[in-house]
């Protein structure tokens, strides 16, 4: 029979991703869009899957509309992807971000909890960004939990509800704790797509310089197409578990924005350190260990991250030359 997978979040970069490749497994796909109807669709029709997938408006925040949404399909897989995802903007806005990213969680997971059906499994879009203080490297699933903005500290909420929903009530939850990954899809508040458009519009002459803040910060990048197999694969174990899904190497952001500028011949002079972007609480070097994915879930990844700037950059240009003429 053909399995159904509902996905919150289905117009996010994840989303988009995660409907394509589940899609190719032949599953029912159906996306959660706001109530208000606003929803950008782009990276659904980038992907030419729009016309494939069944969205249906629900406010997450409402539980009786999760309630009716998840009783309506009774779906065998269920990825929460749904989140105010961004660290810079959640230490402006922490009301909605911890408001929206707590509730929601807890709206689905007590909809699972109260339908009492054991056969529809769970995944929760956890973060590294939970782990924030880190006090040794590699990062592991055991790690010691210290978040460090607004964000962080909703993620970490939603990581225990989800393993206390397993624990209590025994619910099939996991949670892939994902740190950061990239594709053509990612919004332009995060820094790789920004460094990338950035770069092409200053090699056009349309741009002056790059701004950007706290550069010699280390962080874990990896190709976002390839995280979310590991989502799926989290969700067709017998028993659930919660998995780092990381490359197990940081780059500098120096280093990606040098990489960037060589590609397209651009001085460094063109960089600018704002101390406006400098984030609260940064901190220096992050990475993670990614060994449990790759032993329980067979997950492979083999990509240095200056491989995926050029697949990134590739496709950005791609784009550039023969769509996005408003672009510039
Ligand atoms: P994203 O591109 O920012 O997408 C977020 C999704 O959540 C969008 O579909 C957005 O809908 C939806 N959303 C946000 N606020 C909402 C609200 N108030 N009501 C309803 N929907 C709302 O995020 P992503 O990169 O795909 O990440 C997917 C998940 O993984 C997120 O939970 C994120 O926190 C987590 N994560 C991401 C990374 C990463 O590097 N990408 C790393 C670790 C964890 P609209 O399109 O309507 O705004």
């Amino acid at each position: 029979m053909q399995k159904k997978a509902l996905i919150t979040g289905i117009t996010g970069q994840d989303g988009c991703y995660l409907a394509k490749f589940l899609l190719g497994k032949d599953y029912q796909v159906i996306g959660v869009v706001r109530p208000e109807g606003n929803s950008d669709l782009n990276g659904l029709k980038y992907l030419k899957i729009l016309d494939d997938i069944t969205l249906m408006r629900c406010d997450l925040l409402n539980q009786g509309d999760v309630f009716n949404l998840i009783s309506k399909f009774y779906p065998d897989e269920i990825y929460n992807l749904s989140a105010q995802s961004s660290v810079g903007e959640s230490f402006q806005n922490p009301y909605e971000t911890i408001n929206f990213n707590i509730t929601s969680v807890l709206n689905l997971l007590e909809t699972l909890r109260i339908l009492s059906d054991k056969r529809i499994k769970f995944y929760q879009a956890s973060s590294s960004e939970m782990y924030g203080k880190v006090p040794n490297l590699p990062v592991k699933e055991n790690s010691v939990i210290h978040p460090l903005s607004p964000y962080a500290v909703s993620k970490a909420t939603n990581h225990f509800t989800t393993i206390n929903y397993r624990e209590a009530f025994g619910i099939f939850s996991c949670c892939g704790i994902l740190f950061n990954h990239e594709s053509f899809l990612r919004s332009e508040k995060f820094f790789v797509k920004k460094v990338i458009r950035d770069s092409i519009l200053i090699a056009h002459g349309k741009k002056n310089v790059l701004r950007v803040g706290n550069i010699d910060v280390k962080r874990d990048f990896g190709f976002g197409p390839k995280y979310i197999e590991a989502m799926w694969f989290m969700l067709q174990q017998n028993e659930p578990d919660d998995y780092i899904i990381c490359s197990g190497r940081s780059v500098s952001l120096k280093e990606i924005i040098y990489w960037v500028f060589n590609y397209f011949s651009i001085s460094k002079e063109r960089l600018v350190i704002e101390d406006s972007l400098i984030r609260p609480n940064e901190l220096f070097d992050m990475f993670g260990d990614n060994s449990k994915a790759r032993k329980i879930l067979g997950w492979n990844y083999n990509f240095d991250f200056f491989e995926v700037l050029n697949i990134l950059i590739k496709e950005e240009l791609e784009n550039f030359h023969e769509a996005d003429k408003c672009f510039l």
